[in-house]
């Protein structure tokens, strides 16, 4: 969540979440969604603003993501009695910049679920910016090129492999220390910049800190 208005993808965590960290979602105003996986998206529990379900504010959220993630969102709803005016889908499409009302937005191929377009996003907002890598593997040509050069203040990467010699569809420990090299060689990291890495695979990391 950026700035307690900008939300990217929504999984079935999302109101654990919003308990332990005390979010309160309906302050969220955009939501991007990476792809359909459902630690990344979990439609069911927007329902929860429709009417009859738990209090919500008025206002719409605007959701944006690729067309399967779209569609499974609008089914969801409709299957529900339809959106009631609570959320307004759009469809993004790589390498399109859409203007949000919290931040503009970039989506890049990934290269995680063949069977779909997976999404990851170049975050500009208040002068920041952020890549949001993942799902990602490792990143298409095509998203290197569009990215180098692009200045980066935090770039978020997965790491869902852990040290296991497999990148296909994922990143590893290797695919994390390069993507980390070449944002480096070509300029992308600002003065400052941090790279986080998350999404392992735990139960591996316990096992090799055993
Ligand atoms: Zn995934
Ligand atoms: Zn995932």
């Amino acid at each position: 969540m950026f700035d307690n208005e900008l939300k990217v993808d929504f999984p079935p965590d999302t109101l654990l979440h919003m308990l332990r960290d005390g979010i309160d979602m309906e302050d969220m105003k955009d939501l991007i969604i990476t792809h359909t996986h459902s630690d990344h998206l979990y439609p069911d529990d927007l329902v929860a603003r429709l009417p009859g379900y738990a209090q919500a504010k008025d206002h719409t959220i605007h959701v944006y993501g690729n067309d399967a993630a779209i569609r499974i969102i609008h089914d969801t709803l409709v299957l529900n009695g339809g959106d009631h005016g609570k959320f307004e889908l759009h469809r993004v499409r790589p390498f399109e910049r859409t203007e949000l009302r919290t931040a503009v937005v970039t989506a890049l191929p990934a290269s995680h679920n063949p069977m779909e377009t997976c999404c990851v996003y170049y975050i500009e907002k208040n002068g920041k910016t952020v890549f949001y890598g993942h799902d990602s593997g490792r990143f298409p040509e095509e998203t290197w090129r569009w990215l180098e050069g692009k200045p980066v203040d935090l770039a978020i990467l997965e790491c869902t492999m852990g040290n296991i010699p497999y990148d296909v569809g994922h990143m590893n420990v290797e695919a994390v220390l390069d993507a980390q090299k070449r944002m480096a060689e070509t300029g992308m990291l600002r003065a400052g910049a941090k790279i986080a890495v998350t999404h392992f695979r735990i139960m591996r990391i316990c096992f090799m800190r055993i």
